[in-house]
């Protein structure tokens, strides 16, 4: 198979290289981690740049090797990524372009790309993490409205979002993976408190959102009362799939400033150490083809369970990457300055293996829907 650019891709990638080389010295500075309104603000000013210049819908392109030159390009250009636009371009958006009516699609989709509104993930609850099923908010109707009450936890971006992607349980005598519903909640709405919680690195990314009465549309539905279940699957592939690819070629830079630190300080002399890199380096490889399969995949419709294998993998392997940069770049008193970079991404990295999944479900998942292996219960 001949993975290089056709003459199309190859005039694409060398337009978007000029067109970045461009752009990007203009851009403002990065706002602080943890000022939540201006990355809002930063992150939807790029999309809005790019949807200007006719690469807003790249995410959702059609075509799967556009897609990967842009993740290219842009992340050896050093462009913004996604950032607060993670949920509303990467899945929420996407589950919208494949289970929502057209009056939907024409709602929420163009926001997103012009970069006016923001999504977040309203999955997770107390009690219902890896057992998402076991979810209790409750939606009751009312005419043309539901009435949602109950509370979720872990909602990235909840703080800065006009937008939910909501699952209540609107038939609590139904079996429990058969009575949800999928919502698009505007986070406005009265009734709805949002209470930020710190993580470990000291950023409030997260927030626990409080759901009093709060009434949503009947119209904001996607899918069908009480198949909540079966659209969630569809957004859960696009998240596990391909809502980290871009990651993938931000790893394995990272990977390639290791390597140039090594030889610089004299850690490269280490055979040890030049093993783990080189065997981190055939693994991002590998997980680059594998998005390269799953990106391919979602072009037509929605990524299948390769997105599990993809988001096992990789979680692990960018947690080995940032022990290789403690390895590298030297643990000692810099393990805890978190004015470094690489030592916020070292801390972030540890959530990876628990976010969109924990490992051992996606472990599960490959078991049974993968290798056919018997369900272990
Ligand atoms: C950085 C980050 C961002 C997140 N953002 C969001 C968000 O925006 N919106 C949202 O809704 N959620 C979000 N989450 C929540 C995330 O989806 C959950 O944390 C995850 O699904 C695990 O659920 P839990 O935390 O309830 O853990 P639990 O389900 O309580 O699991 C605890 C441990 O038990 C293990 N376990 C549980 N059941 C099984 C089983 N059947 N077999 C084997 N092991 C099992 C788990 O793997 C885990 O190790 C985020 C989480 C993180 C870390």
């Amino acid at each position: 198979m001949d993975l290089s650019d056709t003459p199309q891709e190859a005039e694409f990638r060398a337009r978007l290289r000029e067109w970045l080389g461009k752009v990007l010295p203009s851009l403002p500075a990065k706002p602080s981690p943890d000022d939540w309104p201006g990355r809002r603000a930063y992150d939807l000013g790029w999309q809005r740049t790019l949807y200007d210049a006719g690469y807003g819908e790249v995410h959702w392109g059609a075509d799967p090797a556009v897609r990967m030159i842009f993740l290219e390009e842009t992340e050896k250009a050093g462009a913004p990524y996604v950032g607060a636009n993670f949920v509303g371009l990467l899945h929420a958006g996407p589950t919208v372009a494949a289970e929502g009516t057209d009056e939907q699609r024409a709602r929420w989709l163009p926001p997103v790309l012009r970069g006016e509104e923001v999504w977040c993930q309203g999955f997770s609850e107390p009690d219902a993490g890896s057992d998402l099923a076991a979810l209790r908010t409750r939606a009751r109707r009312d005419g043309d409205h539901y009435v949602v009450s109950g509370s979720k936890i872990w909602t990235s971006h909840a703080e800065v979002a006009d937008w939910c992607e909501l699952l209540v349980r609107t038939d609590p005598d139904a079996p429990k993976h058969r009575g949800i519903t999928w919502l698009a909640m505007p986070m406005d709405a009265p009734g709805v408190t949002v209470r930020p919680l710190r993580t470990l690195a000291g950023s409030n990314e997260f927030a626990e959102v409080f759901l009093d009465e709060v009434r949503v549309p009947v119209a904001n539905r996607v899918g069908e009362e009480n198949d909540g279940w079966r659209v969630t699957m569809v957004t859960l592939s696009f998240e596990r799939g391909t809502a980290f690819v871009g990651e993938v070629v931000a790893c394995r830079r990272v990977l390639g400033e290791l390597a140039l630190a090594a030889r610089e300080n004299g850690r490269w002399d280490d055979p040890v150490l030049r093993r783990r890199l080189g065997r981190l380096n055939a693994e991002f490889r590998a997980l680059w083809r594998l998005t390269q399969w799953n990106v391919s995949e979602a072009s037509e419709g929605v990524p299948g369970v390769g997105g599990s294998v993809f988001k096992l993998r990789y979680s692990h392997a960018r947690q080995e990457l940032y022990e290789a940069a403690a390895e590298v770049l030297g643990e000692g008193g810099a393990a805890l300055d978190l004015e470094q970079p690489w030592v916020l991404d070292r801390l972030s990295s540890l959530s990876y293996t628990i976010a969109a999944g924990t490992s051992q479900i996606q472990h599960s998942i490959v078991a049974e829907r993968v290798l056919g292996l018997p369900k272990g219960r």
